[in-house]
């Protein structure tokens, strides 16, 4: 026999997201944005196919993962899920928020909604080629080094702008905007100054026309740091732990 679903389990994820939700809203409220604006990724990486698809069910349909073989493995086996069961499988975005590998673009480019992770031109041009293949366009962030941490990746704000123009010339990808992250530290300062940063970087570059009017994203915030991320002008969060964790 089956055994009953774990309900305390279940309703705790939705408690979650329903508290990520009324943070939205607050942080929304206190910047005077409409929350409309935002988007919510559900980050899968920390959780259990189960916690997934409760997430899926509530109608949560934007999740992420940062990295590819993750990527592949939970999206097939929550497809797998439904078709099995007889159901329509949800119409599920999949968003590469990770570091991503150039030998690995050719297996992550059906799947990708949006890849977060571009940081240099040989990165764009072999998602560019890999999209002409499949005869299509496909997604992409500019991911921007705000913070200055050697280690992390994405392009340094001072070559942002040159790459975005070069990129902007790729015929199959489509550049929508900015993704940064923040260094894990309590100071919010240094949080938000990062933040503050690719907001900067995000209107110059439209002011500027360095890039097209389909460049309307900025990809920042996650659990530690979304509120300060919305007053910053993220119009999508990247959340996992927030709600997977504990
Ligand atoms: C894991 C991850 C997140 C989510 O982080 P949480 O702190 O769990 O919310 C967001 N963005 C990227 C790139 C990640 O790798």
């Amino acid at each position: 026999m089956v055994q009953p679903m774990d309900t305390g389990y279940m309703s705790k994820i939705s408690d979650k997201l329903k508290a990520v939700q009324e943070n939205i809203n607050a942080a929304c409220a206190k910047a005077s944005r409409n929350p409309r604006e935002i988007c919510l990724i559900v980050v899968s990486k920390s959780a259990t196919l189960e916690a997934v698809k409760e997430a899926v069910d509530l109608g949560f349909l934007d999740l992420g993962e940062n990295h590819v073989q993750q990527l592949k493995r939970v999206s097939g086996e929550i497809e797998e899920f439904y078709t099995s069961n007889g159901q329509e499988s949800p119409a599920i975005r999949w968003h590469m928020i990770g570091h991503l590998q150039r030998n690995k673009v050719r297996q992550v480019l059906p799947k990708a909604h949006l890849i977060h992770s571009v940081d240099t031109l040989r990165l764009a041009e072999e998602i560019n080629g890999g999209a002409a293949k499949l005869g299509r366009k496909t997604n992409i962030l500019l991911q921007v080094n705000t913070s200055n941490e050697p280690q992390k990746y994405g392009v340094p704000v001072g070559a942002a702008t040159h790459l975005a123009e070069q990129i902007e010339t790729l015929p199959h990808v489509c550049l929508k905007g900015l993704m940064t992250m923040a260094p894990l530290t309590r100071n919010k300062d240094v949080v938000r100054a990062c933040f503050a940063r690719a907001r900067e970087l995000f209107i110059e570059m439209r002011g500027e026309r360095i890039v097209g009017p389909q460049f309307t994203e900025l990809s920042m915030g996650m659990s530690s740091d979304y509120p300060i991320a919305i007053e910053e002008g993220a119009t999508i969060l990247r959340i996992g732990s927030a709600i997977f964790a504990g």
